[in-house]
């Protein structure tokens, strides 16, 4: 590759990190990244890209066309922020209470911004057409899927997708890049567990679903334990439980809530169909019934094997060989919507804030990145996009 992108993208650290700041004081909750996209939008448009509003609500494209024909690539940058009271005590803190980015997508939208930057004046080298999709709505799962409705993956459809996301738990230097499944695919449940209520002096006369409901939770503890097969990942989570407000009455019914993360979905399968038949049947047993609802949320994000292996030589050489590593979480991410249409890769960036005074996770109120990571994360990423469109 002729084009040294670590050294421009040193060369734009200022750049990334007082947009990066800016967005950290603006932050807007999903759907409504109304002045984010208005910032992306202008930025793009000055930059001389083919820009369109308002795909998926409030998502912005911004298109690259180069001038000799190529591939599409599609970059998937975040711009959502989180309804959290920001407690960091940074000069730059959130402006408006309640909200806050505490997951690193200010990061991402000052990186994607900064590719657009680093490869425009490239246009006449540029084979193909990079593809810039400023998501809204990735912390309620809902924006990758709003701006597919809107036909993101058309005129034109792109050949590989590539995304990045600032991780705080990983050091500086450090990228994970693992092979195949990355990310869970997730779900939420609810179980309505439904008896007879009545005097709790009298159990006889009742019919308890709160005793049921307390089978029901522990017998889901048999799912990943026993039925699913100990070299697949699966979580099942009860977070909810919802039964009564009195200490004399037995309530009507009670309720259940959680969530499910995978990463085949023949494991959510056999999750889900478990859950259905441990439900029903120990209600039945119970002389209760129960009604098991499941809304899904996001894909499982997967790494395409061969998009993975065209990059691994490119990160390697930004950052030595054993600095990559085989990283996966049971945390969600809806730019597997984007991935299960398209091959590619989503990788991420270790972030971690050496200064604070202690880690703090993503989504938390100190959440806190290194910002030396912006550069680091703008040379990957436009690397990455440069190995598919630049000669
Ligand atoms: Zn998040
Ligand atoms: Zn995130």
């Amino acid at each position: 590759m002729a084009t040294d992108f670590v050294g421009q993208a040193q060369a734009l650290r200022e750049r990334l990190i007082e947009r990066r700041r800016d967005f950290h004081r603006h932050p807007e909750l999903a759907f409504e990244e109304e002045r984010t996209a208005g910032v992306v939008a202008n930025t793009l448009t000055n930059l001389g890209l083919e820009v369109q509003t308002g795909i998926g609500k409030t998502g912005v494209v911004g298109i690259l066309e180069g001038d000799q024909p190529g591939l599409t690539v599609l970059v998937r940058a975040d711009m959502d922020a989180l309804p959290v009271r920001e407690d960091t005590g940074a000069a730059y803190s959130s402006e408006i209470s309640g909200k806050m980015h505490a997951c690193g997508h200010d990061g991402h939208t000052s990186i994607a911004l900064g590719a657009a930057e680093l490869l425009a004046p490239l246009r006449d080298q540029i084979r193909g057409r990079i593809k810039f999709v400023f998501q809204p709505a990735e912390e309620i799962g809902q924006g990758a899927d709003a701006m597919v409705a809107d036909g993101v993956m058309n005129d034109p459809a792109p050949d590989v997708t590539v995304g990045l996301h600032l991780w705080n738990s990983l050091p500086l230097g450090v990228v994970g890049m693992a092979d195949g499944p990355i990310m869970a695919g997730a779900l939420t449940f609810n179980i309505t567990i439904r008896g007879r209520g009545g005097h709790a002096a009298s159990p006889h006369q009742t019919i308890d679903p709160v005793v049921c409901a307390a089978q029901i939770v522990t017998a889901l503890q048999t799912i990943v334990s026993r039925n699913a097969d100990p070299f697949d990942s699966a979580v099942v989570s009860v977070t909810c439980i919802d039964a009564g407000e009195a200490y004399n009455v037995i309530p009507q019914a009670a309720e259940l809530k959680g969530t499910v993360r995978y990463f085949r979905n023949e494991v959510r399968d056999l999750v889900t169909s478990r859950m259905r038949q441990i439900a029903e049947n120990i209600a039945l047993a119970m002389n209760c019934t129960a009604e098991v609802n499941l809304s899904p949320m996001t894909k499982p994000v997967v790494n395409n094997s061969a998009v993975r292996e065209r990059l691994l030589p490119v990160f390697e050489n930004i950052l030595g060989a054993d600095k990559i590593e085989a990283i996966r979480t049971m945390g969600a991410e809806d730019v597997g919507v984007f991935m299960t249409e398209v091959p590619g890769v989503y990788f991420f960036v270790g972030a971690k804030d050496e200064t604070a005074d202690s880690y703090y996770p993503h989504h938390h109120p100190r959440f806190t990145i290194n910002e030396e990571a912006l550069p680091l994360g703008l040379a990957l990423l436009t690397s990455a996009i440069a190995e598919y469109v630049l000669p």
